[in-house]
């Protein structure tokens, strides 16, 4: 189908699309990549006044390092994100999951912004970001504000932006020398995750000092694994002490129950996939 028509806005700078999703107000709507976005406009599921193309505002692209953390540009598209070398040498976990979504084309259009603001429970990068303690920089007419992870995902397809506002950059604290790995279940070769688990952990003299876990698809928006993070500090870096911490895996959460698995089912998958996702991540077999 022909999208509903709207008029087009393509801002140079990060003030100039502020100030056209301002002037917008609620009937504005950000193209990025246009992955998720155009689809949407094609099927008459949403139907913006004013579309605002921020593919040319040069700001928002581009991987930087800023002493402890790696700043990523919200219109860094998925294809960047896997070959840059400041993200394979620090943010490893955010490489790993990029390269399971989608395809090689929606790779290359596709942005590591786009996907977060789209925040689908489905999607793979925020079970990544939300593991990492990542903080999302959001520019309005008030100025730049930031937001945890954490509690950037507020609900299906719902997150902390307002109106009249962009998100601009991530700002992923380094886990250098962390292993890392994202495993995710699916259907078919390039489909949405039915559940994933994004691991990482630290390994020091044969134990594990540290840990992260983070899952997708287990709940309305991406989750920290808290309960197997505390069984996995400190435990030998074993596959028996992995086994019974990933047995936490689905505490606390609340999957949904649809056509590709029931809420039982995902419960199950995310204690399995948690397992091999933290002994991938720590090297243990
Ligand atoms: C066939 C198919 C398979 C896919 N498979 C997967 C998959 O396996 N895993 C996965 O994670 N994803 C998957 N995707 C989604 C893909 O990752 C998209 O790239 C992503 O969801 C949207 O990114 P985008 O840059 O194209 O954003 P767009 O489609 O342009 O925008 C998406 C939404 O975010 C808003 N938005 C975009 N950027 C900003 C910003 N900077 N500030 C505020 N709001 C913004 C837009 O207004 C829109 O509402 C798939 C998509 C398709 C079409």
């Amino acid at each position: 189908m022909i999208p509903a028509a709207f008029d087009y806005r393509a801002p140079s700078t990060v003030d100039e699309a502020v100030q056209a999703l301002v002037e917008a107000g609620e009937d504005g709507k950000v193209l990025a990549g246009g992955q998720s976005l155009m689809p949407v406009l094609r099927l008459r599921l949403a139907a913006p006044a004013t579309v605002i193309d921020i593919g040319k505002v040069a700001e928002l692209r581009g991987v930087r390092d800023d002493g402890d953390a790696l700043v990523i540009g919200a219109m860094t598209t998925h294809y960047d994100v896997i070959r840059d070398p400041l993200i394979a040498s620090h943010a490893a976990l955010l490489a790993r999951t990029t390269a399971t979504v989608a395809d090689p084309q929606i790779r290359h259009l596709g942005t590591f912004g786009g996907s977060l603001a789209h925040a689908d429970p489905a999607g793979d990068l925020g079970a990544a970001v939300v593991a990492m303690d990542a903080e999302m920089v959001i520019a309005g007419p008030g100025g730049r504000r930031t937001v945890p992870a954490s509690e950037f995902f507020v609900d299906y397809f719902t997150t902390a932006l307002a109106a009249g506002e962009l998100l601009v950059e991530v700002r992923v604290p380094k886990l250098t020398g962390w292993g890392a790995h994202y495993e995710k279940f699916h259907r078919t070769a390039q489909a949405w995750s039915i559940v994933a688990v994004a691991a990482a952990v630290r390994v020091e003299g044969g134990s594990i000092a540290e840990a992260r876990v983070g899952l997708a698809n287990m709940g309305p928006t991406p989750v920290r694994a808290r309960a197997v993070e505390q069984a996995l500090v400190g435990a030998p870096a074993s596959a028996d002490a992995i086994r019974a911490a990933a047995a936490h895996a689905a505490e606390g959460t609340s999957p949904p129950s649809d056509a590709n698995a029931d809420a039982d089912y995902r419960r199950h998958l995310a204690g399995v996939l948690t397992r091999r996702a933290v002994a991938a991540a720590a090297g243990v077999r």
